[in-house]
């Protein structure tokens, strides 16, 4: 049996971390540790120009071609990409719905122009939000109701987006909007290429229990839209909706992984400074939580070996639910192992406040993408072949 990676995937990885060593910024290398600041900057300089620099080397998507960022990688080497990256703690780009979501759309339905904008947002040159949820649609997407009606050669938009990452840093936002009232749910959906300095568009902010803001309501009223930014065909955004995250959701495990290993070894690091750590419950449960780790590394392999296809797999629901829920538990014994003080999450009253933060960010994983509960019944029906929930 051969456990571990072949010389080809190891020379990928030195050309990649070298190049890492060579371009990274500092505000990069630290982001790990920033990002579980209060506030922030979501769109700062030093990450639009880090972007593009991974963008210009072919190290943004390795799997695309050259002129699209990449450097047409296999997929183990795509995978070996992912787990450096996470290993370094470094970040590719702050938006996620730009080059994961967005860009990926764009190619795979859009014209030439329309795939023309991927560039950039891929590049970082433009940043992209994904207006999906709404104040009576999340995990019932199907039930959204932002109306888009078709006048001649423009769209007229009115409604309500929420949750809506980064809209107010982002140029642009792949909305989905009913076109077909009569229509059944599913079937009446468009996804549209919105400006966000068209007039009638209204960003505010909301602000979340950690202190930050990264995301925002999103008002039309009235929003005039060019009938050439309807992306795909009329009424066909429902498959737009779905099916356009496949490759980098195939991955996004190994970040998830790598992050909660990372966790592990600083809890470890707490249990040492604290003087717990020949407490024989803490070590168990020390112990308990890096088998866990490991054993979800080892599942996400197996996944990944058995996932041909192009479409979410159900294994990618397993491995979410799982590394979201381990998270949590993580956080929760570095808040614990510290004791009264553990929950205080002002920096300058904590000895390390980014475990209470982190912990509140962390909710955000199992409602982001899916909820835990979606998950779950998306694995007893499609895993466990078990019949539907009656409602
Ligand atoms: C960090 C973060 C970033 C996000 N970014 C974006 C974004 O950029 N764009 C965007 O459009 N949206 C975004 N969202 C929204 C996200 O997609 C929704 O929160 C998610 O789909 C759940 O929808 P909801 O919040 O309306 O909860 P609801 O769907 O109302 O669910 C409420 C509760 O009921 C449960 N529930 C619902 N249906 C079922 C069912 N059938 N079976 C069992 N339990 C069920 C849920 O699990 C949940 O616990 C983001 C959310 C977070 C947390």
């Amino acid at each position: 049996m051969k456990l571990g990676w072949g010389a080809e995937e190891e020379a990928f990885r030195a050309e990649l971390a070298a190049f890492v060593d060579e371009y990274a910024p500092p505000e990069a290398r630290a982001w790990g540790h920033e990002r579980s600041q209060e506030g922030g900057d979501l769109r700062p300089d030093w990450a639009q120009a880090w972007q593009a620099t991974l963008f210009d080397h072919g190290w943004m998507i390795p799997s695309y071609p050259p002129e699209l960022g990449g450097r047409d990688a296999t997929p183990l080497q795509t995978l070996v990409y992912l787990e450096e990256m996470a290993r370094l703690d470094i970040p590719r780009s702050l938006h996620f719905t730009s080059y994961g979501i967005a860009a990926p759309s764009l190619l795979e339905f859009g014209d030439a122009r329309q795939r023309d904008l991927a560039v950039a947002a891929i590049r970082g040159d433009r940043v992209w939000c994904i207006g999906m949820s709404e104040p009576d649609a999340g995990s019932d997407l199907a039930a959204l109701s932002t109306r888009a009606v078709l006048d001649h050669d423009r769209f007229v938009v009115n409604g309500q987006k929420v949750w809506t990452s980064y809209a107010m840093v982002s140029d642009w936002c792949l909305c989905f909007v009913r076109t077909d009232p009569d229509a059944r749910k599913h079937r009446g959906i468009s996804a549209l290429l919105i400006e966000l300095d068209t007039p009638g568009v209204e960003v505010r902010p909301l602000r979340q229990i950690t202190g930050s803001a990264e995301f925002a309501e999103v008002y039309f009223t009235d929003a005039v839209v060019p009938a050439e930014n309807l992306l795909g065909p009329l009424h066909d955004g429902w498959r737009i909706s779905t099916g356009s995250l496949a490759h980098e959701r195939a991955g996004i495990w190994i970040e998830s992984v790598v992050r909660a290993e990372h966790a592990v070894g600083r809890l470890i690091d707490l249990a040492r400074r604290l003087g717990r750590d020949r407490d024989p419950v803490v070590r168990r449960r020390l112990a308990e939580l890096s088998e866990l780790t490991s054993s979800l590394r080892a599942l996400g392999y197996k996944g990944a070996a058995g996932y041909g296809g192009s479409g979410p797999a159900p294994e990618h629901s397993s491995m979410k639910l799982a590394t979201s829920e381990l998270w949590l538990d993580l956080m929760a014994f570095g808040i614990e192992l510290q004791g009264a003080s553990g929950a205080v999450t002002d920096p300058e009253r904590s000895a390390d406040a980014r475990w209470p933060i982190d912990l509140l960010a962390g909710f955000g994983g199992t409602l982001a993408g899916g909820t835990s509960e979606i998950q779950r019944n998306v694995i007893a029906q499609r895993v466990l072949g078990l019949p539907r929930a009656r409602p």
